[in-house]
This record gives C-alpha cells, sequence and structure tokens, in this order.
C-alpha cells in the first residue's frame, strides 16, 4: 500500500496510471472466480439523476446512454428527481431554468434510456429526511407528485432508488401504490447514508428478493467510476457467491460523476460484457424474469 501513498502525490494521469498498475498487478495475482456453469450474472446500470439542468451533465449522460445502449443493448436505468421535489424546484427557481426544458431533457434520455424515480425527501426545514428524521407522511405527497410529474411525460416508472440510500416498508409502500415494481436502494448489509439500518436481517448483494412485495429489491454495488481492474474487485468480493444460481446487482453512479473523468465507466461495461456469465437487463426483465416473453435464456426466479 505504501506504493498507493506515493502514488497520491504525483500528477493525475500519473496517479491514475499508477493505480491502474498497480490494481492491474493484484488482479492478475488474484483474479475474480468464475461462477460455475449455468449461473447468470443479472446487471444493469443505476444513475441518480440529479443534475439535468445543468449542460454539460445532462450532455454527457446522453452521450453515455447512447454508447451504453450500443454495447449491453439495452438502455441503462435513470432514476431521475424532478421539480415537484423541493430540492429540484428550489434549484431551478434560484437559475431560472424552466420546469418545462427539464422535462424535455427527461424525455430526450427516455429514448435511450429507461426512466426510474430517484426520491430525495427533505424536512420542513430542509434538513434531509433521514437518519430518523423520514416519516412517509412527510413524503406521501411530493411521492404522488413526482410519479404524476413523469407521467405527464408519458413515462411509466418502475424503477427506484432512494436519495441517501433511504428505504423503509412504508416508502416502498407508497412507491408500489404509485406503480414502482422495481427497488435499487438497498447494498446488501451496508446502511443508508444516515445510518439507517434496512428492516431486519436482508440478503446479500447478489439476491434478487422482495421486502415489500411486489416491489423486487435488486441492490447496487458501489459506485462504478474507477479503474476496471479495481472495479472487478469489488464486484468479486460484493457478490462472494457467485454459485450456480441467478445472481442479480446494479452499479450505480451519479450523472454528475460523468463529467471531468476519463471513460473508464464505458471500459467498466466492456469489460463485464466480456465475462460470459452476464447478461444485461431491461427493468421488466428483472421484475418479471419468468414471463415467457422475455429473452429464451431468461432465468428462473432464485426460490
Ligand atoms: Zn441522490
Amino acid at each position: 500500500m505504501r506504493a498507493m501513498s506515493i502514488a497520491q502525490h504525483l500528477p493525475a494521469p500519473l496517479h491514475r496510471l499508477a493505480v491502474q498498475t498497480v490494481y492491474g498487478a493484484l488482479n492478475v495475482l488474484r483474479p475474480m472466480p468464475l461462477p460455475a456453469t449455468g449461473a447468470t450474472l443479472s446487471l444493469n446500470a443505476c444513475f441518480h439523476t440529479e443534475r439535468l439542468d445543468d449542460d454539460a451533465v445532462f450532455a454527457t449522460l446522453l452521450a453515455w446512454c447512447r454508447d451504453f445502449r450500443a454495447i449491453t443493448g439495452v438502455g441503462a436505468w435513470l432514476c431521475v428527481m424532478t421539480p415537484e421535489g423541493s430540492m429540484i424546484r428550489d434549484r431551478l427557481a434560484r437559475s431560472g431554468f424552466e420546469a418545462e426544458r427539464y422535462g424535455e431533457r427527461v424525455r430526450a434520455l427516455a429514448d435511450v434510456a429507461e426512466i426510474g424515480y430517484h426520491g430525495h425527501y427533505v424536512t420542513a426545514d430542509g434538513q434531509p429526511a433521514a437518519g430518523g428524521r423520514f416519516t412517509i407522511e412527510a413524503a406521501q405527497d411530493q411521492i404522488r407528485a413526482e410519479i404524476s410529474w413523469l407521467r405527464e411525460l408519458d413515462l411509466a416508472p418502475q424503477i427506484y432508488t432512494g436519495g441517501w440510500w433511504v428505504v423503509s416498508p412504508e416508502l416502498l409502500t407508497a412507491l408500489a401504490a404509485e406503480g414502482i415494481r422495481l427497488d435499487c436502494s438497498t447494498r446488501g448489509q451496508q446502511s443508508g447514508t444516515f445510518g439507517d439500518r434496512y428492516p431486519g436481517a436482508i440478503p446479500g448483494v447478489g439476491e434478487r428478493f422482495e421486502l415489500v412485495p411486489p416491489v423486487v429489491e435488486i441492490a447496487s454495488l458501489p459506485y462504478f467510476a474507477m479503474p476496471w481492474a479495481r472495479y472487478r474487485r469489488l464486484v468479486a468480493s460484493g457478490i462472494p457467491d457467485l454459485g450456480d444460481r441467478p445472481q442479480w446487482a446494479v452499479l450505480p453512479l451519479h450523472d454528475y460523476s460523468l463529467v471531468g473523468i476519463p471513460r473508464d465507466d464505458l471500459d467498466i461495461v466492456r469489460q463485464l460484457s466480456r465475462l460470459p456469465y452476464v447478461r444485461w437487463v431491461t427493468a421488466s426483465e428483472a421484475i418479471y424474469p419468468n414471463a415467457p416473453e422475455w429473452r429464451a435464456d431468461a432465468v428462473v426466479t432464485p426460490g
């Protein structure tokens, strides 16, 4: 690790090269194990989409989603915040960015990606509604208004991911009533940003399960903007038992994290695509994996 601490003092390109070299060497020594024959690892990227009013973020995300679809054959999952939530509404009001224009950007992204909902709820005094401050009473109206706003764009969001990784049975019940069927807010045994624990004992990353039927849970891996050699190790340690059963996970990232970094994130997508057991799935394939109309290689739901 001494090499890594020295590397931190190098200029950015040299630092990046040093990190890739060290992790590349480690990866040769301890490669990610292949699963038993017949197993599948079903994946998609899941964006916490928060800065669509930023021209560079929007343009970069749109280009990224086109490239992602060309590589994987499916649309990335973009869970978006909307002007019906106070955080976006207040920011648009300050900058003069019109909600209609924000909606046009969501529509443009819907042509190349799957649009879901990213919920950030704040208390009356503007504090994150997390860490014991979350109440469904305070969030309920916002959930309805935001999903209605997306429906008015002719979208029917099925995917959800929680701001600050907040999720609770009451929240999932409210989301299910608005048509959400897939939640990517859990992270195995990790807590939310403010230390919230998920209800009861939940399965580890890699499992597909339900906390509140009919909402399917697919857990998030770590944020994926990093060199492949390093991320590969995180996938291998995050899903330790690929075993002989189907496994499921999402690769999360914030939209604004795409700006100003080299395109290693797409390298990760390309590298994962080369693994024989990886398949990229639509939200409907994740929610209804046994439906006969999906691909011939559709897998069986873990029992
Ligand atoms: Zn967020």
